[in-house]
C-alpha cells in the first residue's frame, strides 16, 4: 500500500478520498487554487500545495503543477477523483513518465473508451449489445441520411467526441435530418474540435441503468447496477441501487456484458458501463444497449458502496498499489436499497440557474451519509460545480430507503444560498418515483408539478414574516429587563409583504394579502392555523430561511437598495462572474423586452441575458471574450422618457 498519495481534485470527492486514506493509514496531499485556500479538503489533508489561480485551467487542470506537487511532497501516487484530469490519457502518461502511479485505468483503456464510435465498435466486437445505429467513418451527409432511414425514425445524432449532451440532436422526421445534422456538427466542432457524428435509434421513455465494474488489469467483477433515470437535461439528480424492477435474469445479462466490456480493455480500477434500457414492456434481457464507459470513479458511487459494503476508494488504492483483485463475483452480495440525492446551490424556479453564496448555516441529517466539500461559513464560488453535498441513505427495502431519503432531505438545512432542496423533497415524494416508474423524461414531464409543490405554503410565508419581525423565538415572556409588549409591524421580504401582530408571548397573527395565519409556539413547535408546521426558522444576516419540509429563503430587503436598483433598471448586469460569449446588440439599436442582449458562460452553463423592457441601446459596455465580475454592467438602455 502507498504511504502517501496526492489528490488532484477538490470539493466533496477530494474529502471522500481523504476519508478512506485516513481510515487505512495513508497520508494525503491536497492541491488547491486561489479560491480554495481555506477549503475543507485543504483543511482535511495532511499537507496541501497551492497550484495556481481559481480558474480550473490555471490549477486543477494543470497536470505539470500537480505532478510537481506530488514529487515535492514525496507522494507516490495520484488520485484524480472525477472530472478535471480524471479521464485525460495524456495526464496518465505524464504521471507514469514521472515515475508515479495513476490511481485509475491505463491511458490506453481511457483512449479506447474516449470516442463514442470507436468504443461502440470495440464493444460490438466484445459481444456487448450496442444501440442499433451507424457508427462508421463515412460522414457524407447523404450517406448519414440513408443510415438514419435504414435505422428508422426517430433517431439521435451524437457527436463521437461528445459529452454533457453537446452535439446531440433528436430527429423525428426525415425532412428535419439535414438541418439537425448541420447544427449537431457545428456544435461538435465548437465544443470538441471534431465534427464527426454517429446515428442511433432513439429509444422512447428510456431508463439509464449503469453497472459498476472493478478490475485489476486482468480480471474484472461487477458490483451490480445503479438506476440514474432521474435526470434533468442529462444531469443526474437522484440515483439509486439496485434498479427498481430489476430481474435476476436481466441483472446477470447486464453484469456479464459490463464485465466483458471491462476485460476487453484490460481495465484496472473502478469504472462504470452505462446502458440505455427500453423498459416500455418491463425490464427484458434483450432490451439494453451499451452507451458509454466512464473510466473513473463516478459521482454516484456511494449507492453501490451502501448496497455492497465495499469501499471503492480502498479497492482503487489496493489494486493500483499492486494487489490483485481478491473478490470473485460470487463473493459479492447485494444488500437492501440505497438512494443518493445531489444537493446543489441552484435556483430551481429560475430554470436551475447555478447560484453562489456563503453558507451561513449548514446542517446535515443524522440518518444519512453526507459527502460534502463544504462547512458552515464556506463559500460556493462561481468557479466550480455548485454541488453542496450528496445525501445518501440505505434501507432494507426500496420503500424504507425512500422514506429515509425524504426524512433526510427534510432534516437538511442550508442557508446563505438558494438550493434545490425543495425540488428534491418534492421529487422524493413523487408518486411515480415512489412506484419505481422512472424514465429519463420524468423530471421534464413533471417539472411544473415538482416546482409548484416546492412553492412556499402560507405557513412557510407566515413563519418567514415572524422571523423578519424578530419573533422567531416567540418573542419570549421577557426581553432583557423589558416586559413583553404587543407589536404591530409591516415586514417586507423578497417576494413577500406581511403585517405581523404580536398578540401575546408566543402568539402572533400574520396577514399576507387576504390570507391570515394564526401562529402559536407550543413546546418549541410553531403551530399555524391550528396545525403543527414542523418548520424551523433560521435567521442569517441577509435572509430568513424556513426548513422542513422543504427549504425556503426570503431575502431581507433593504428598501434603499431596491430603489436604486429600480432606478438603474435600464442597465443589464452580469448575475455572476463569467465569460461573455456573445453580444447581440449595438448602440443605437432598438430592443423589445425579452430580446437577447448577450450570452454569459458561467459555471459550465450558458446564460442568455435579455432586455427587461423595450428601449434603445445607449451603450454596450463589454465585448465578446471579456471576463466579467458579478454585477458588472453589460448593456445600458437609454432612459425612458418621462410619462
Ligand atoms: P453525453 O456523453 O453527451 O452525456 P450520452 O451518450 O451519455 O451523451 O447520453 C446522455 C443521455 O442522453 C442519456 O443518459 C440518455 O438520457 C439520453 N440518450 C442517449 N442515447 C439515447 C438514445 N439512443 N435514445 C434515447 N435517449 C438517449
Amino acid at each position: 500500500m502507498f504511504s502517501k498519495i496526492l489528490i488532484a481534485n477538490r470539493g466533496e470527492i477530494a474529502c471522500r478520498v481523504i476519508d478512506t486514506c485516513r481510515r487505512i493509514g495513508v497520508s494525503t496531499v491536497a492541491v488547491y487554487s486561489d479560491a480554495d485556500r481555506t477549503a475543507r479538503h485543504v483543511a482535511m489533508a495532511d499537507e496541501a500545495v497551492h497550484i495556481g489561480g481559481s480558474a480550473p485551467k490555471d490549477s486543477y487542470l494543470r497536470g505539470d503543477a500537480i505532478i510537481a506537487a506530488a514529487k515535492a511532497t514525496g507522494a507516490r501516487a495520484i488520485h484524480p477523483g472525477y472530472g478535471f484530469l480524471s479521464e485525460n490519457p495524456d495526464f496518465v502518461d505524464a504521471v507514469e513518465k514521472a515515475g508515479l502511479v495513476f490511481i485509475g485505468p491505463s491511458s490506453s483503456a481511457i483512449r479506447a473508451m474516449g470516442l463514442k464510435d470507436a468504443a461502440k465498435k470495440l464493444m460490438e466486437e466484445a459481444g456487448v449489445p450496442v444501440v442499433p445505429g451507424y457508427h462508421g467513418d463515412n460522414q457524407d451527409p447523404e450517406h448519414l441520411a440513408g443510415a438514419a432511414e435504414a435505422i428508422g425514425y426517430p433517431v439521435l445524432i451524437k457527436a463521437v467526441a461528445g459529452g454533457g449532451g453537446k452535439g446531440m440532436r433528436l430527429v423525428e422526421r426525415e425532412k428535419e435530418f439535414a438541418n439537425a445534422l448541420d447544427s449537431a456538427r457545428g456544435e461538435a466542432q465548437t465544443a470538441f474540435g471534431n465534427p464527426a457524428v454517429l446515428i442511433e435509434k432513439y429509444i422512447e421513455k428510456p431508463r439509464h441503468i449503469e453497472v459498476q465494474v472493478f478490475g485489476d488489469g486482468k480480471r474484472a467483477v461487477h458490483l451490480f447496477e445503479r438506476d440514474c433515470s432521474l435526470q434533468r437535461r442529462h444531469q443526474k439528480v437522484i440515483e439509486e441501487a439496485p434498479a427498481p424492477g430489476m430481474t435476476e435474469e436481466m441483472r446477470a445479462a447486464m453484469g456479464q456484458a459490463a464485465v466483458r466490456a471491462a476485460e476487453a480493455i484490460g481495465y484496472r480500477g473502478a469504472g462504470t458501463v452505462e446502458f440505455i434500457v427500453d423498459a416500455s414492456e418491463g425490464l427484458r434481457p434483450d432490451r439494453f444497449w451499451f452507451m458509454e464507459m466512464n473510466t473513473r470513479l463516478q459521482v454516484e458511487h456511494p449507492v453501490t458502496e451502501a448496497i455492497t459494503g465495499v469501499d471503492l476508494v480502498e479497492w482503487q488504492l489496493r489494486v493500483t498499489s499492486g494487489e490483485p483483485l481478491t473478490s470473485r463475483q460470487e463473493d459479492l452480495h447485494l444488500n437492501g436499497h440505497a438512494f443518493e440525492a445531489r444537493l446543489y446551490a441552484e435556483d430551481v424556479p429560475a430554470g436551475f440557474l447555478p447560484a453562489t453564496g456563503t453558507l451561513t448555516h449548514l446542517h446535515f441529517p443524522e440518518v444519512a451519509r453526507a459527502d460534502t466539500g463544504v462547512r458552515a461559513g464556506d463559500t460556493i464560488s462561481p468557479w466550480y460545480d455548485p454541488m453542496i453535498a450528496k445525501i445518501i441513505v440505505h434501507g432494507p427495502t426500496r420503500a424504507i430507503a425512500l422514506s429515509k431519503l425524504a426524512a433526510a432531505l427534510e432534516e437538511t438545512e442550508v442557508a446563505g444560498s438558494v438550493t434545490n432542496l425543495s425540488f428534491l423533497n418534492a421529487l422524493a415524494r413523487h408518486e411515480g418515483f415512489r412506484a419505481g416508474d422512472v424514465d429519463t423524461g420524468l423530471i421534464a414531464r413533471e417539472l411544473v408539478a415538482l416546482t409548484e409543490a416546492a412553492a412556499p405554503s402560507l405557513a412557510v410565508r407566515a413563519l418567514a414574516a415572524l422571523g423578519a419581525a424578530g419573533l422567531a423565538e416567540g418573542g419570549g415572556a421577557m426581553t432583557g429587563f423589558t416586559l413583553w409588549q404587543p407589536l404591530r409591524r409591516t415586514v417586507t421580504l423578497d417576494g413577500l409583504g406581511a403585517v405581523v401582530e404580536a398578540l401575546a408571548p408566543g402568539r402572533a397573527r400574520v396577514t399576507i394579502g387576504d390570507e391570515t395565519a394564526d401562529c402559536a409556539l407550543r413546546n418549541d413547535v410553531w403551530w399555524v392555523n391550528d396545525r403543527p408546521s414542523g418548520a424551523r426558522i433560521v435567521l442569517t444576516p441577509a435572509t430568513v430561511s424556513i426548513f422542513g419540509p422543504g427549504a425556503y429563503h426570503f431575502g431581507l430587503i433593504d428598501p434603499l437598495a431596491r430603489q436604486s436598483a429600480g432606478m438603474a433598471s435600464g442597465v443589464t448586469v452580469s448575475p455572476m462572474p463569467g465569460l461573455v460569449k456573445a453580444v447581440y446588440v449595438r448602440a443605437g439599436e432598438h430592443v423589445s423586452a425579452g430580446d437577447r442582449l448577450a450570452v454569459l458562460e458561467a459555471m459550465k452553463m450558458e446564460h442568455t441575458l435579455t432586455a427587461t423592457r423595450d428601449g434603445t441601446v445607449a451603450e454596450v459596455l463589454v465585448e465578446a471574450g471579456a471576463q466579467v465580475e458579478a454585477g458588472a454592467a453589460l448593456v445600458r438602455l437609454e432612459e425612458e422618457a418621462a410619462a
